[in-house]
């Protein structure tokens, strides 16, 4: 028996229709923006693993780390106990986001990530006596696949059998130079139940790779603020230097009061979330009554190997070589939106930093399920090239490591796909 179909009679796929379909494909080795198969085919891997990786596959100096760390110490109970690699990380971290931030709470993905920023706000006013119970977010979010953060996330066929189990949240627009003003008074009439507003910074990733402007964000978030309105900047995506800067906070003048973190956070090695706070917010759990305690954890919370490679893969991307590689891959992709933004099939193409995006005109059939997308993957896979289409949508972002030519080679693809297809 093959592998895939070894697979086939013992694992359930996620987000896979398992009766229509392809067999998986088993992938052997990862090495760079390469994995390979069991013939050895390269398959350029332009969406980081599902947006994880940044320094390329089977990175020697991460794997190197890893290993170290695993004959030392491979786990410990994070209550009652602590260890280096997560004090360190926590340390470093903490100099490089924006200077409010405080504290580290750690998890395991980027959806737990999010959970314990929710319940940190909510928590936050509950301590206090004060009933803020609801939350803000934008329409069409996507901050992860368990239950609290499906709740914030827009309603979608993905969450419709569970919508009326959702917790009710406030969904505003994304923001913009005519409806600025309109939002801040919506905000403003709501204020007095609002706990928090979640939100993905400049990009909403799994919507479709949609972009806004960090200007009108940034008029929201102040304002939220005047409104004593938690804000949440959800960067389990846009985090470690997908939007051209390490942080899509930077964007931003106004500090959030909560950071969420995962992805990119190990460099695409193992399963990481953490979530970050102000001061402020650490302090309202301070008390002598222990209800006020902030109960949530988790078995692998703060995974000393899992820590490790985050603060291998943090040695890495503070390389100067790396931010060199993020503006090198931006630059590239702004010379092939040029190059490719008037062909008649390209409906709009827009890119933020190391993310580029190209929306195809496909006539009245628009949904995620239609067979454009099917056939792009297929096509895109048959020439050795990894990329999701999120229904008539084609988004590229590649770990940070990827050459000029395998750049050129996966632009040259679409091209070729756009004339075929
Ligand atoms: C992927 C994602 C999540 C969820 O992370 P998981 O590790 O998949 O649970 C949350 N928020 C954003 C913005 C994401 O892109």
């Amino acid at each position: 028996m093959t592998l895939s179909e070894r697979d086939l009679k013992v694992i359930w796929h996620p987000y896979t229709q398992m009766q229509t379909a392809q067999p998986p494909i088993p992938i052997i080795r990862g090495e760079g923006a390469c994995l390979y198969d069991q013939n050895d085919k390269c398959y350029i891997d332009a969406i980081s693993s599902w947006w994880v990786n940044i320094h390329g596959h089977a990175h020697p100096y991460i794997a190197q780390k890893v290993a170290e760390q695993l004959q030392k110490l491979e786990h410990v109970i994070f209550a009652g106990f602590t260890h280096e690699p997560a004090v360190e990380l926590a340390e470093r971290l903490l100099k490089i986001l924006p200077a409010n931030q405080a504290k580290v709470f750690y998890s395991d993905n980027g959806s737990t990530a999010v959970e314990v920023a929710i319940k940190m706000c909510l928590q936050y006013w509950h301590n206090q006596g004060l009933r803020r119970t609801k939350i803000l977010a934008f329409k069409n979010a996507y901050h992860g696949d368990t239950f609290g953060a499906m709740a914030v996330s827009g309603r979608s066929a993905f969450t419709a059998a569970f919508d009326s189990l959702l917790f009710e949240v406030e969904f505003i627009d994304l923001p913009n130079e005519e409806n600025i003003s309109n939002l801040k008074s919506q905000v403003s009439n709501l204020k007095s139940d609002l706990a928090c507003f979640i939100f993905e910074p400049l990009v909403q990733g799994a919507a479709g790779m949609i972009m806004y402007e960090a200007a009108y964000l940034d008029q929201l978030m102040a304002h939220c603020r005047e409104e004593q309105i938690l804000l949440i900047a959800d960067e389990v995506f846009t985090g470690f230097g997908r939007t051209g800067k390490a942080f899509a906070c930077e964007y931003v003048s106004v500090d959030p009061d909560i950071m969420c973190f995962s992805k990119g956070l190990t460099g695409g090695t193992m399963a990481m979330g953490l979530t970050t706070c102000a001061q402020h917010i650490y302090e309202a759990f301070l008390s002598e009554d222990r209800l006020k305690t902030l109960f949530h954890g988790h078995s692998y919370t703060a995974n000393p190997v899992a820590c490790s490679a985050a603060l291998a893969s943090l040695d890495l991307f503070l390389d100067d070589a790396t931010d060199a590689n993020i503006q090198r891959i931006a630059e590239n992709h702004r010379q092939f939106a040029l190059k490719i933004k008037d062909h008649p099939r390209i409906r709009t193409i827009r890119q933020t930093g190391t993310i580029i995006v190209m929306e195809w005109e496909t006539g009245s059939d628009t949904s995620y399920f239609s067979s454009l997308r099917d056939r792009l993957y297929q096509c895109f896979l048959d020439a050795g090239i990894i990329l999701r289409p999120l229904g008539n949508i084609i988004y590229i972002l590649p770990p940070y490591c990827i050459s000029d030519e395998q750049l050129h080679y996966i632009y040259g693809k679409i091209i070729a796909a756009l004339e075929e297809i």
